[in-house]
């Protein structure tokens, strides 16, 4: 039966807000696939699509759940083995006035509830520029605003204090940070963390940690630092997951750990829990992985490590020989945003893709300074699909930017 009803359904305003531009040149992506052409994907942050396998013993841990029957809805917070292992590693790494630990469907499923229950319309929180954009998602949502305070490239990517400091008004609610950053890579020295402490316990402000990249420091030299251990006796929100040091992004299991005083925490903690009850649980028999991941043998890491280590290090000879493309070396993750000189990182980004079949994301979908241009290069591929795309790139700027 045919039906001449024509009315349409109008999506709610606020979704003018929500955008995601890793995603957004999925369409060109399709066309130039439809041509026939193999696209060198170098946008997005999953490895799996790469040579990064996930750990035997955490896939026969979840088989084992599956097999025991644990297919029903697990604990609203997380499955209590796993919770007790994310508290004993937690605690390992210097973490103290544990108050809370919550899991959920990806560290962005408990990234949307911690700022569902934190934020009303007109609210704002200090957002990175560049960011992940996540976040702004999920403000556009909730009606609540991006307050970005800028990355500083000249200082290898460490956030500006005196930006950030300036930005702070009565309707800031807390301080978001990445680090290890997505998307420069960046690692934030002591000296900047505790700066960030010392304005977050001055205006009263939450500290929500991004620290999903934690295990992927890529030089020997250097320590990943939780903000939360600097800061024992203010709030504090850690994200974290199996997603990216774990090989199992598909597998959706993220996690918070909130510290500080139980008395600054306690209301809050209890509005985040009422969300979580309310969408009943994460994937249960995919919780059983988190102790065994956490706990279990770490080998894989020590591989992933080295190998990104080698892709990151081609990355960054390939951009210094480049004209028109200047790069702050990466220390962790597997992302780098090289600065370009040209006048619009879309089109950039567009014309690479349809000329050149190489997949990147532009800079301003993930913020930047006015005035500047960059591009975010996913260096998780093999060395010889890094060498292709880069050697593509380099031919695509020779042809259409120099003179
Ligand atoms: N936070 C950052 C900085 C990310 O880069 C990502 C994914 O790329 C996430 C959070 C979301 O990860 P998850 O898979 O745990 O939801």
């Amino acid at each position: 039966m045919t039906s001449n009803v024509t009315y349409r359904i109008a999506p709610a305003t606020r979704m003018a807000n929500v955008s995601y531009a890793i995603r957004d040149l999925a369409v060109v992506a399709d066309q130039v696939a439809r041509q026939g052409h193999k696209i060198l994907y170098l946008n997005i942050g999953d490895p799996c699509k790469f040579d990064f396998p996930t750990p035997p013993h955490m896939i026969e841990a979840v088989e084992r759940a599956i097999r025991d029957g644990l297919n029903g809805y697990g604990e609203s917070l997380g499955e209590p083995s796993a919770v007790e292992a994310i508290r004993s590693k937690a605690e390992e790494r210097g973490f103290r006035n544990i108050q809370g630990i919550m899991v959920g469907m990806g560290s962005g499923e408990v990234i949307d509830n911690c700022l569902t229950a934190l934020l009303n319309p007109g609210d704002n929180i200090l957002t990175p520029c560049p960011d992940y954009p996540l976040y702004g998602a999920v403000l556009g949502k909730l009606g609540a605003e991006l307050n970005p305070y800028f990355l500083s490239e000249e200082n290898n990517w460490q956030p500006d204090l005196d930006d950030l400091a300036a930005r702070i008004n009565p309707r800031t609610k807390a301080i978001l940070l990445i680090n290890p950053n997505n998307p420069t890579g960046a690692t934030y020295s002591r000296a900047t963390l505790e700066r960030v402490v010392e304005l977050a316990r001055r205006h009263g402000l939450l500290i929500l940690a991004d620290e999903i990249y934690d295990k992927l420091i890529l030089d020997d030299d250097r320590e990943h630092l939780s903000i939360a251990t600097l800061a024992p006796d203010l709030p504090v929100i850690t994200f974290n997951g199996l997603s990216k040091a774990y090989l199992v992004p598909g597998w959706r299991i993220g996690w918070a750990v909130a510290t500080g005083p139980a008395e600054s925490l306690g209301d809050y903690l209890e509005a985040v829990y009422k969300l979580l009850r309310a969408r009943l649980s994460a994937p249960h028999p995919f919780m059983y992985a988190i102790a065994p991941a956490l706990l279990g043998p770490q080998d894989h890491l020590k591989e992933v490590r080295a190998k990104l280590r080698r892709r990151r290090d081609l990355t960054v000879q390939w951009a210094a020989r480049t004209p028109h493309i200047s790069l702050v070396t990466p220390r962790a993750a597997f992302y780098a945003f090289p600065k370009l000189e040209v006048p619009d990182d879309k089109k950039f980004v567009t014309e690479l893709l349809q000329q050149k079949h190489v997949l990147c994301v532009h800079g301003s979908g993930f913020g930047q300074r006015p005035g500047t241009c960059h591009m975010r290069i996913v260096y998780l591929a093999q060395e010889e699909v890094l060498e292709e795309a880069y050697s593509n790139i380099t031919d695509f700027i020779s042809r259409r930017y120099n003179d």
